[in-house]
């Protein structure tokens, strides 16, 4: 294979990633941006291994172990990702993407030890020229991290491990920050010694502290501030990717690596700008554990008005207006086609019925979304945060179904509260507010929430499907 048509269908790769990123951007162009991501791998796979196959050739080395080698790891792997993708449920999506950015790292590293023992099988000079060194350094370095945080973060989001560096509380330990600048300048340090001397020493040792440098700023990081992690890390497995790239020499992962890392970077400060916090706040830990202390502080008995499902359904069927505010107890109770019910049934009935999304409602960007357009809710029903909050004030009846704290008051009201400051749904500002979720249990950020002691409010306590379902009902 000639190098031009390696570098031809390398740059029809690229434009497929760059269509795919574009095309995911919003949920009507979603397949397609997926299919795009699709054929982008596709060629990108298929034109590196014809490469090296055409290098082996022209070297006259036996090729059928090493080709024999990728196809199994190409079935065992893409078997194992059908699988795990068509079973995962739409709510354990972050602890898989957690997963798999932390095969990423994982990756990054082995393929960095390869080339560092053996530079001479990777088309570098056996002493290993002193750019490489660097890129190869960093590559690891960025690679470890994000093994070993993605691993933490994979925990964190299942809560399923007893294990207590897997608890979703925060993990807070004493000169925190210290103890992360000295790691960083030993790193630094070890950095200097492999460029210098390309002695094995330095670079386990760096290794060895990225692994454990991975695990301690993820494990301060807990409560609502959990989805820029995800999202943090997603942008450090391509840096890890695209330095990997230019060790080896190949565009397509230095390019597709870029758009990982600048992508999930973009993302981490939309997200950021979303809850209202800086990115190195978050990054530096500890803003969820005051979030679960002061939830658990603030709980109390406190009287709420509770109602039934036929009460809300008259509501609902006597109103001119309701927003549907989604949240992830929605996502739990799978309830989104017997919501897409409801609401047709309502607008059959003249009622005008729109969709309030909050940009981390759920437990992934864009979580909603991706739930309404399953159920083939019409995309112009549907409003972001920005767009419906002026219309709350207008707005007869808000259903509220498994959301908690992206309509919590205390963002706007309590300058103490751990959310101070985060944009939320101002579904407090609607005339009457129906709250759908199983008890008083507390949301993803531990805290108590005045919207549900308002006058304006009454609670219906139940799973989301089986209230949606009973609603619609009663609205017969
Ligand atoms: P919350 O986690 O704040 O609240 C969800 C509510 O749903 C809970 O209070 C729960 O109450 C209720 N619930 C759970 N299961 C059911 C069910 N089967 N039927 C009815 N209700 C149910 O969710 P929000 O969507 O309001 O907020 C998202 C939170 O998650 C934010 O703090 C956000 O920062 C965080 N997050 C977001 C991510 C993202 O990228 N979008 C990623 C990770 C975290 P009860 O138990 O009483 O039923």
């Amino acid at each position: 294979m000639s190098l031009d048509a390696v570098t031809l269908l390398y740059l029809v790769a690229s434009v497929c990633f760059i269509q795919a990123l574009k095309g995911l951007s919003n949920p009507k162009s979603a397949r397609l941006g997926n299919a795009f991501g699709m054929a982008g791998m596709a060629i990108a796979m298929l034109t590196t291994i014809a490469l090296i196959a055409a290098r082996a050739a022209t070297l006259g080395s036996n090729l059928s172990l090493g080709m024999g080698l990728i196809v199994v790891a190409l079935l065992i792997g893409g078997s194992i990702g059908s699988v795990v993708a068509a079973r995962v449920e739409m709510t354990k999506m972050p602890e898989l993407i957690a997963a798999m950015h932390s095969l990423i790292g994982l990756a990054a590293v082995c393929i960095a030890y390869a080339v560092v023992s053996e530079p001479s099988a990777f088309g570098l000079e056996t002493m290993l020229p002193v750019g490489n060194r660097i890129e190869l350094f960093v590559g690891t370095f960025i690679g470890a991290i994000t093994f070993s945080g993605s691993v933490i973060a994979f925990g964190k989001l299942s809560g399923k491990y007893r294990f207590r560096l897997f608890q979703g509380a925060p993990v807070v330990y004493p000169a925190q920050h210290l103890i992360n600048l000295i790691l960083a300048l030993a790193i630094v340090a070890l950095g200097v010694a492999f460029v210098l001397t390309r002695a094995w020493a330095p670079f386990i040792a760096m290794t060895l502290i990225a692994l454990a440098f991975g695990i301690l700023i993820i494990i301060p990081i807990g409560g609502a501030d959990m989805p820029v992690v995800v999202s943090m890390l997603n942008s450090y497995s391509g840096w890890a990717a695209s330095g990997i790239g230019f060790s080896l020499d190949n565009p397509m992962l230095i390019i597709a690596g870029s758009l990982v890392g600048s992508s999930g970077a973009i993302l981490s400060y939309i997200m950021c700008r979303a809850m209202n916090r800086s990115f190195f706040s978050v990054i530096l830990g500890g803003f969820g554990a005051q979030a679960a202390t002061a939830g658990a502080a603030a709980r109390e008995e406190r009287p709420v008005k509770s109602g039934s499902a036929d009460d809300a359904a008259f509501l609902l069927g006597n109103a001119e207006s309701v927003v549907i505010v989604p949240g992830y107890g929605l996502a739990v109770a799978r309830a989104q086609h017997a919501l897409k019910e409801l609401t047709d049934k309502l607008s059959g009935k003249g009622v005008d019925v729109r969709y309030a999304i909050h940009p981390v409602a759920g437990r992934m960007p864009g979580h909603m979304n991706v739930l309404l357009a399953e159920a083939e809710v019409a995309y112009d029903q549907v409003f972001e945060m920005d767009d419906i909050n002026p219309e709350f004030g207008q707005t007869d009846v808000v259903l509220v179904l498994g959301a908690n704290d992206v309509v919590n008051p205390a963002a706007r009201t309590d300058p103490q509260s751990p959310i101070a400051g985060m944009p939320i749904l101002e579904a407090y500002k609607a005339r009457t507010v129906i709250v759908n979720k199983r008890s008083m249990a507390s949301g993803y950020a531990g805290l108590d929430n005045e919207l549900f002691y308002m006058d304006k409010t009454m609670m219906v306590f139940a799973d989301a499907k089986k209230v949606i379902e009973n609603i619609t009902k009663a609205l017969d």
